[in-house]
């Protein structure tokens, strides 16, 4: 099955020069869901995963499934702000300014495994915060996953000492 192909580009979206991709094509359809579901958890079916932490919004579409099948828990990270309870925070930077992640403070306990899953791999700023919030509680990255990898951003290169797969590489 030709994931790639069931992308949909959308320019300018959300703002001018951003060719974004759009995968709600893609999960909208069964086979080609549950595919990429298959295809995500084949990668980490066999590693030690305690939690699986993913990022608002997308990465949820992936990241609680996954947890399901693998017999882990689920931690959100979310923007700034939309956690009710005590919180970790990591700032990062943005093409233009910052933008701001945050984590339960009591949602991993040091020493746990945790898989990081988002929809997909641009600059790698996003994934950087999210690994950087899990290490801050004394988590363990096992592995950062991906639906899709934009290679010319090359932000594997900012996940360098990580394992990073993604299924589908523009
Ligand atoms: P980055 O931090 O640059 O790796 O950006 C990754 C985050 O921004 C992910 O959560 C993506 O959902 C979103 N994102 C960045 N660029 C795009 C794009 N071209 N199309 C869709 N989503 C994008």
């Amino acid at each position: 099955m030709d994931l790639a192909s069931m992308i949909r580009d959308v320019p300018d979206f959300p703002k001018k020069g951003i060719l974004f991709k759009d995968i709600t094509t893609l999960i909208k359809d069964p086979k080609a869901f549950q595919t990429a579901i298959d295809m995500m958890f084949d990668y980490c079916k066999d590693m030690p995963v305690d939690v699986v932490a993913a990022i608002e919004s997308r990465g949820y579409i992936f990241g609680g499934v996954l947890a399901y099948k693998l017999g882990a828990g689920f931690v959100p990270v979310r923007k700034e702000g939309k956690l009710p309870a005590e919180t970790i925070r990591v700032e990062y930077s943005l093409e233009y300014g910052t933008a701001v992640l945050e984590m339960h403070k009591d949602a991993i306990e040091p020493g746990q495994k945790v898989l990081v899953v988002d929809d997909l791999l641009a600059t790698g700023g996003t994934a950087k915060a999210t690994i950087d919030l899990v290490e801050q509680l004394g988590g363990e990255v096992v592995a950062v996953l991906f639906l899709i990898d934009l290679t010319f951003l090359k932000g594997v290169e900012k996940l360098k000492g990580y394992d990073v797969y993604s299924l589908i590489k523009f």
